[in-house]
């Protein structure tokens, strides 16, 4: 591939569409770029165009519609944090979003690049699996809605085809009673987690999302099932084992990775139950 040869700031969503056309393969969109830039930096990305749709007004907002919140792709972490509407329909969010990096980071990156990049660490992921979310993708040839525990595919790498953009996520709104939790170790304050888990509790049941895991957000599949048909948080825990297999890397092996996994499942649940 060449290097970036190219830069274009998208005028209308059409346009966007028809600069990723002109070099398909070889064009990509450019949100906060807080990935993005970093990746080019260290030349592990070399794209010949960068399509900027940050001043794409269709991607933008935050609002309530048919039972969900609809947050526009380049909603940025910094207005998770601090938007009412998500702190009372969402308050996972409103929690995750201070988890993620720095605050320069947060002012500039946004919800559509983080779940774009699929950064298997990355907390707002893992939080749209454990809220059921749905992701509304558009290209040229239109739109489709994919919810996101079938978005991730795996290490950076989601279910998008190139000529694609993110252009709003839907996240069912909280009922009364419901809880949201959200716990991640990390070395340091604004490092990636090494591992994080994101907690619904609603009328059908818990839904648990680890991140930092495996190569993508992992459902803990046979723990929520455990603790959804009335079983102890101890055998909840014992099912970890065949729910998540992490791999040892130069951050922490692969047993400190479940250890942790299962010391959050017991704080998480704690929350749960109390809050
Ligand atoms: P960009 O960098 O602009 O793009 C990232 C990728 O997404 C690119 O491939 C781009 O083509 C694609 N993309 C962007 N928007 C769209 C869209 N609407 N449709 C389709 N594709 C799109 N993140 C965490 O979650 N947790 C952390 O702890 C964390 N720590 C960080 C620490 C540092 C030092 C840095 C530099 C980043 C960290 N990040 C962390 C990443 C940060 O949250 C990014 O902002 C985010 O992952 C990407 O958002 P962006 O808008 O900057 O995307």
């Amino acid at each position: 591939k060449a290097s970036v040869a190219g830069y274009a700031r998208a005028q209308s969503l059409d346009h966007a569409f028809n600069l990723l056309h002109s070099a398909l393969g070889e064009a990509v969109v450019i949100a906060g770029g807080q990935s993005l830039v970093a990746s080019l930096n260290l030349r592990l990305s070399e794209e010949a165009l960068l399509v900027d749709i940050r001043h794409l007004p269709e991607l933008r907002g935050i609002g309530v519609r048919d039972g969900f919140l609809r947050l526009g792709a380049l909603t940025r972490h910094v207005e998770l944090a601090s938007d009412p509407l998500v702190g009372e329909h969402v308050p996972l969010l409103a929690q995750a979003a201070p988890l993620i990096a720095h605050a320069a980071i947060r002012s500039r990156g946004t919800l559509g690049g983080s779940l774009a990049n699929a950064d298997p660490a990355a907390e707002l992921p893992a939080c749209m699996i454990a809220l059921g979310a749905e992701i509304l993708v558009r290209s040229a040839q239109g739109e489709r809605r994919i919810p996101a525990h079938s978005f991730f595919e795996g290490l950076f790498t989601t279910a998008l085809e190139e000529s694609e953009i993110i252009i709003a996520v839907d996240v069912p709104l909280k009922a009364a009673g419901d809880q949201h939790v959200i716990q991640e170790l990390t070395r340091r304050s604004g490092d990636y987690a090494i591992v994080g888990l994101a907690g619904v509790k609603s009328v059908n049941g818990v839904r648990l999302a680890y991140f930092g895991v495996s190569d993508k957000p992992v459902l803990a599949a046979g723990a929520m099932d455990i603790l959804n048909s009335g079983g102890s948080i101890d055998d909840a825990v014992a099912a970890l084992r065949g729910d998540l297999d992490p791999e040892s890397d130069p951050h922490a092996s692969a047993e400190y990775r479940r250890h942790l996994a299962a010391v959050l499942m017991r704080r998480v649940m704690v929350d749960l139950t109390n809050s």
